[in-house]
């Protein structure tokens, strides 16, 4: 096969693509899609870290707010040791396609701390954060810029986070989503991005006849949104064949036990000897022999090295970004269908958006109001998307990325920008 250019892509000339596809059908005037392609602002600091061991390391941040046309940016704070500037900028792009095809009143931001954060202690992380949050904090603000866990962060990183902005501004929840619940997290956050994969897929199924019960399942990734994709589909009466996290993974095709495989994850730290499965490589599990595939891990994992061996008809981006726009476009010709990140990861920031409304109200929603609406949006957004791809002849990810781009140039036209 002749490689496409395309697939030289890097990450933000990747999310670019996707977009200026969009702007063209939309013609959409060339002032505006430039304006609407680049980020707003940008912030690289240096993160100085003392070592356990007493000596500075020092580390490289990023807060890259793409467009707040919309409202607020928003977006989530990555710790992963391949974070550029390049990368921030693709994901804080794809957090504005992603807000504004959801209908979340925000727009699209992200963060990054170039770092192992296995690699570093408790102490370590805390200040890291800690410097991190106090170098980017004149950016972010309850109504400016609110951050979320990402790649490598948790609860307890937003927990750092909002200490150390609080220090400065006061206190402010509202400033992080994703914090833990006993300092004003949302309920169903933690599960949020998952669950709404499961919910997202369900209601495609729903749409297209698509029967659900009994497929064969295999997730990349075993993390927050991997493993409660896993539970989430379980309960849906999928049939988990195979999970990985970055050492390996594990298949058993008469399906893993969700619950034995995640204990055994919590007590071995890792899945690929599971007793219940057979070790595989996490490029065998992406070319398994299933019927839905959930890259639930990092970006670029299906590119055209390797889309000629997946057999999945089914490809759901629980990750940002796992597709190459190449690979994307063959996909898409083999009649493959891809349920694309922007769309189907999106329950994380509307839990997130929920989080950030109970903050503000200084009210707390119950676990099922949160994962009503959670699954209301969801809903929502992929019928929409559904009924544009099929009257546009268009892949799903072309109709988001349409409807996305359609509702940020008419909130830059309303607001008077230009
Ligand atoms: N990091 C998540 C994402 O990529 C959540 C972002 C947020 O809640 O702000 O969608």
């Amino acid at each position: 096969m002749t490689v496409q250019p395309q697939d030289r892509m890097s990450s933000f000339e990747s999310v670019t693509f996707f977009f200026r596809q969009a702007a063209e059908r939309l013609k959409l005037p060339d002032g505006i899609t430039e304006m609407l392609q680049w980020p707003w602002r940008e912030l690289k600091v240096v993160v100085p870290l003392r070592r356990d061991n007493g000596s500075v390391e020092v580390l490289h941040g990023f807060r890259v707010q793409h467009n707040g046309a919309r409202g607020p940016y928003k977006g989530g704070v990555r710790f992963h040791p391949n974070a550029d500037l390049d990368e921030v900028r693709a994901l804080a792009a794809l957090m504005t396609w992603k807000t504004a095809v959801i209908d979340v009143p925000f727009g699209g931001a992200k963060g990054a701390v170039q770092c192992s954060p296995g690699l570093l202690s408790q102490r370590e992380l805390n200040q890291l954060t800690r410097t991190y949050t106090q170098s980017i904090a004149h950016l972010l603000g309850v109504t400016r810029d609110i951050a979320a866990p990402d790649v490598g962060t948790n609860a307890q990183t937003m927990a750092w986070m909002m200490d150390a902005y609080g220090r400065i501004e006061g206190y402010s929840p509202a400033i992080v989503t994703g914090k833990p619940v006993e300092l004003g997290g949302s309920l169903g956050r933690e599960a949020a991005t998952g669950r709404g994969v499961a919910y997202g897929l369900a209601e495609w199924a729903r749409l297209t006849g698509y029967h659900l019960p009994g497929k064969r399942v295999a997730i990349q990734g075993s993390g927050n949104v991997g493993s409660w994709a896993a539970w989430s589909l379980r309960e849906l009466d999928c049939t988990i064949v195979a999970t990985s996290d970055v050492r390996g993974g594990t298949f058993n095709a008469r399906g893993l036990s969700v619950g034995g495989l995640l204990d055994h994850k919590g007590t071995a730290g890792a899945v690929a000897d599971f007793p219940g499965g057979e070790a595989i490589t996490n490029d065998e599990l992406l070319a398994l022999d299933c019927d839905i595939l959930i890259p639930a891990a990092i970006e670029n994992v299906i590119t055209v090295d390797n889309v000629d061996r997946i057999k999945a008809s089914v490809v759901v981006e629980a990750a940002n970004h796992p597709v190459s726009p190449a690979a994307d476009a063959i996909l898409f010709e083999r009649g493959a269908t891809v349920i694309p990140d922007l769309l189907i990861n999106a329950g994380g920031v509307v839990v997130s958006y929920f989080e950030w409304a109970q903050n503000i109200q200084q009210y707390r929603w119950e676990l099922d109001r949160v994962n009503d609406e959670l699954r209301k949006f969801m809903n929502r957004a992929v019928s929409d998307i559904h009924l544009r791809s099929q009257h546009g002849g268009l892949s799903l990810r072309g109709a988001a990325y349409e409807c996305a781009v359609e509702r940020v140039a008419r909130a830059v036209e309303l607001r008077g920008f230009v």
